[in-house]
């Protein structure tokens, strides 16, 4: 097949042969994206997760224009500067007690590639040979050669596996399947070869909004330290209030041995991610010899226009922007609740500020025809929801109000009425 297309541009996640036409955006404020026709559409997910305080907050926007002013760009060896130290200062206040150092990137699989490292650098450098990571089926970390590996297996890598390493796989814990989890854990924990179990932490978010209780995270987490098994919670869709929490872990007064922010990091303004990592970690790359060292970068590490948004958001969050995100749940919760009695649907579920519903369809799974059908039927109503699937999520940004959320949710029972 051949494309007769204009752009010459490759999008992400996008088969161009049945989906072609791009929808152009100019300005986006709050919880709406303007097109260049002047439509006015809801943003139900968040542009993919990130934005938590809006589109284009004022105190973000402030904050770029002023650093972009004063410094954009500086080597992060041998080099450091303000926004840097304070957001990395502000970070470790913030994050669960026990994470000391903070190691900057700029995406969450970048954020998760680091996480493995210093994990495999950790044992390596103290001497211990265990270079095995533990994964949980239906996980996802990232699109990266690394990430991939340790995330699910299916047509999404399919092309790739060659290039994929091996790792060690335990089922998610479904609701009346928990203790097959931990004792598959308990199991893997106990190889001799055992580095990592790596984890998103009460949401499994590509993977299908697949929910768990703070209960197995904590569980989780007691069996890897039982066996000094590194533990890694990728928090980089989690964080930043989705979970009713400013990170999961706090729910089950867990803290990791490394821990992963992104997306909301900057408020969703700018790239940027850091991975978190108790002084263990840090301790057993430090020494005079060099090679030792955390071998590690990219060219914008801690780059510092996107520094300085990540600490305009930070003071969103010590100003209040929490309350947004605490009070979101309940409102999520009245308008989901409706769809439990529904019998188009099925898993109705929420954790925090997220809510999903999988529409009972005859073919499920991410490629289920009825994915690209619905995200059509939402567009037409400018409303973005992108359904992985058969499964509509809504991860809309704080600012979202209650009108907003009754339009949403109208338009996903209409969705089952004319599509199914
Ligand atoms: C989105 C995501 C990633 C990857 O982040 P990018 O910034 O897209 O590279 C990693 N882990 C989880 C849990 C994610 O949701």
């Amino acid at each position: 097949m051949t494309s007769t297309r204009k752009s010459s541009i490759w999008h992400p996640f996008t088969q161009h042969a049945l989906h072609d036409r791009m929808t152009r955006i100019v300005r986006g404020e709050g919880a709406y994206l303007y097109t260049a026709d002047d439509r006015r559409i809801i943003d139900a997910i968040s542009s993919w997760w990130v934005v938590t305080h809006g589109h284009c907050h004022p105190h973000i926007v402030r904050a770029i224009q002023n650093q972009a002013e004063q410094l954009n760009q500086i080597i992060f060896a041998g080099h450091t500067h303000d926004p840097a130290e304070e957001v990395a200062a502000q970070l470790l206040t913030l994050a669960p007690r026990g994470l000391e150092y903070v190691f900057f990137s700029d995406s969450g699989s970048t954020s998760v590639e680091v996480a493995l490292k210093m994990a495999l650098g950790y044992w390596h450098n103290i001497g211990v040979p265990r270079t095995r990571i533990i994964v949980m089926q239906h996980s996802y970390h990232g699109d990266t050669v690394g990430t991939m590996s340790v995330g699910a297996r299916g047509v999404f890598n399919k092309a790739y596996e060659p290039l994929l390493f091996d790792v060690e796989s335990i089922p998610f814990p479904a609701a009346g399947c928990e203790q097959a989890t931990l004792d598959a854990l308990e199991t893997a924990c106990k190889t001799e070869t055992a580095a990592a179990f790596i984890v998103e932490p009460l949401i499994l978010g590509a993977g299908g909004m697949l929910m768990y209780p703070p209960s197995v995270l904590k569980e989780m987490n007691r069996i890897c330290e039982a066996h000094d098994v590194l533990f890694i919670a990728d928090e980089v869709m989690t964080g930043w209030g989705r979970t009713g929490t400013l990170f999961a872990c706090e729910q089950a007064e867990v803290t990791p041995d490394i821990a992963c922010y992104s997306k909301g990091l900057t408020g969703g303004s700018l790239p940027l991610a850091v991975t978190l990592c108790r002084a263990e970690i840090y301790d057993a790359h430090y020494s005079s010899d060099r090679s030792r060292m955390f071998f590690h970068s990219s060219s914008y590490t801690a780059n510092p226009v996107a520094c300085a948004a990540a600490r305009a958001n930070l003071e969103l969050w010590q100003h209040g922007a929490g309350e947004r995100a605490t009070s979101l749940p309940a409102m999520q919760e009245c308008l989901i609740a409706p769809f439990r009695a529904d019998a188009r649907f099925e898993n109705v579920r929420r954790t925090g500020t997220i809510t999903a519903l999988d529409l009972k369809a005859s073919d499920a799974g991410y490629l289920a025809g009825i994915g690209p059908r619905l995200q059509a039927f939402f567009a037409r109503r400018n409303l973005l929801l992108r359904p992985l699937g058969n499964t509509i999520y809504v991860m809309p940004p704080y600012c979202v109000t209650e009108a907003d959320l009754k339009e949403i949710y109208a338009a996903i029972g209409d969705a089952a009425d004319e599509l199914v």
